[in-house]
């Protein structure tokens, strides 16, 4: 009869681990408790390595208290979310010293922060950056010697995309796929290039077959990501893979984030144009409505030029619902700068936007300048937050405008699933991206089906509506 030990490892062979890796992680069965912050990209390589971990015997607890292992993927992107991930390393420590778990930290903070965070946190046993995902199982079994940072990056030539495992989607509508990695710009607020390296983009052929894998087990919606996907250059160029995945038999909608806006071209405005499949939003991050603001920040357009893109993109495809990012209290930004944002606001009406107070991060320009000369003065937190309460409050206002335009329209929703656990209450998607709750059960509403619905009440971000009959 075999061992436990034995046993894993040939369940890790049967899944599909090498022999080494099998090797690296025969133990018994484990729990895993993974707490992912920040962006999509966090959330698809924190579902990729659930997936790995799966091949090892591992399965997934959403309780901390009951983990062996408790993962945190983190985000650099603002200081705030480095503030949560260690008051959450608090919270975990406790569980760690009960049951004896190991506590990880990878993303954006790992790379950062590298063996600094194991000496700041002394009881945390290891660190891993992005692009050492694939290497968790080894990577677990050396924790039980010693305490490292993991945080080399690959070259572009080895780097192998982890590829999502199509089984996990079963019964799921939509799910994220990677099409590429890193940024090559170098916006001065953001550290993304440092901690997510150079831009690398998957094969295409490699999309396309995850793509057709996850349709095959009944996704009907994709969502390509990447910190800067329309950049993509995987064997062809962007609008070319949005109509390549477009194109495959059962997938109804393609989407994609996140986009810089100077990688907007014509040939993708005339794939809204003309592919149906791919769906009427996009989020262009315009971050500032002043040009002196832009510069400063590298973002490399100008507000005319963004607005250019911005009415092509419109007339491409009318109705399209296009959203944001906008940072308040850049450095030297004045009552006139922010006025502008306000005023961009006001004419480009977006459907939303996420908007910040600028935070200076590591390694990046801005936070090299700041307050080195005048326009790069620091702005008061208190002015920041007074800014930022007026944009929300002009963004609440033009978003609940729109939201009530769409009352009494019959809408094409792809249902998602139950809301917030309710056996009579389901939720999806309108093409635009808007959330639609429904009264209804899953015998009424499955995940994956496309229904039309009339809408009954619409709310400051979300709408309610009534089953019409298939879409
Ligand atoms: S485009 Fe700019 S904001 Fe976006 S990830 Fe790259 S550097 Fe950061």
């Amino acid at each position: 009869m075999s061992d436990p030990v034995s046993l894993t490892s040939m369940v890790a062979r049967a899944r599909g681990a090498t022999a080494a890796e099998a090797r690296a992680c025969a133990v018994t069965p484990r729990k895993v408790f993974v707490h992912t912050f920040g962006c999509q990209m966090n959330d698809a390589d924190s579902a990729r390595m659930v997936e790995l971990l799966g091949r090892y015997a591992f399965s997934v607890t959403p309780h901390p208290e009951d983990a062996d292992l408790i993962l945190l993927n983190t985000c650099a992107v603002r200081e705030k979310a480095e503030q949560k991930l260690l008051s959450a390393l608090g919270r975990y420590r406790e569980h760690k010293a009960r049951r004896g778990a190991l506590l990880a930290v990878g993303g954006c903070v790992a790379q950062q922060e590298k063996d600094r965070l194991l000496a700041r946190v002394p009881y945390l046993d290891f660190v891993f950056g992005p692009d050492n995902i694939a290497k968790l199982p080894e990577m677990i079994e050396r924790a039980r010697r010693e305490r490292f940072a993991e945080t080399g990056w690959m070259a572009s030539e080895e780097y192998l995309f982890p590829r999502a495992d199509p089984q996990a989607a079963r019964g799921r509508a939509t799910a994220f796929v990677t099409a590429m990695k890193g940024c090559d710009n170098v916006c001065s607020f953001c550290i993304v290039p440092y901690t997510r390296g150079r831009e690398i983009s998957r094969p295409f052929t490699e999309i396309e077959e995850e793509c057709a894998a996850l349709a095959e087990v009944g996704v009907r919606e994709v969502t390509l990501i990447g910190q800067n996907v329309n950049s993509y250059a995987g064997g062809c160029d962007f609008p070319t893979l949005l109509r390549r995945v477009a194109a495959l038999p059962m997938l109804a909608r393609v989407r994609f984030t996140t986009s810089h806006p100077h990688d907007l071209s014509d040939a993708l405005v005339e794939t809204f144009r003309h592919e149906p499949r791919v769906m009427p939003h996009f989020h262009l991050p315009v971050q500032s409505g002043s040009d002196p603001v832009l510069l400063r920040m590298r973002r490399d357009y100008t507000v005319e030029e963004y607005m250019g893109r911005f009415e092509k993109l419109r007339a491409a495809r009318p109705g399209m619902a296009i959203t944001t990012d906008f940072i308040v209290g850049f450095p030297g930004e004045t009552d006139e700068d922010f006025e502008r944002s306000l005023q961009l606001l006001e004419r480009a009406r977006f459907d939303n936007s996420f908007s910040f107070v600028y935070s200076p991060r590591p390694h990046t320009g801005a936070a090299r300048r700041l307050g080195s000369a005048p326009e790069w003065s620091e702005i008061p937190r208190a002015v920041s937050i007074a800014r930022l309460e007026r944009l929300q409050t002009t963004q609440r206002r033009i978003s609940s405008e729109a939201m009530a335009r769409e009352l009494h329209k019959t809408v094409e929703v792809l249902v998602e699933g139950a809301l917030d656990g309710e056996e009579r209450r389901r939720f999806g998607r309108t093409p635009e991206n808007r959330v639609v709750h429904l009264d209804a059960d899953e015998a009424q509403a499955p995940a994956g089906v496309r229904l039309a619905v009339r809408v009954t009440r619409a709310h400051a971000n979300s709408l309610s509506g009534e089953i019409v009959g298939p879409a």
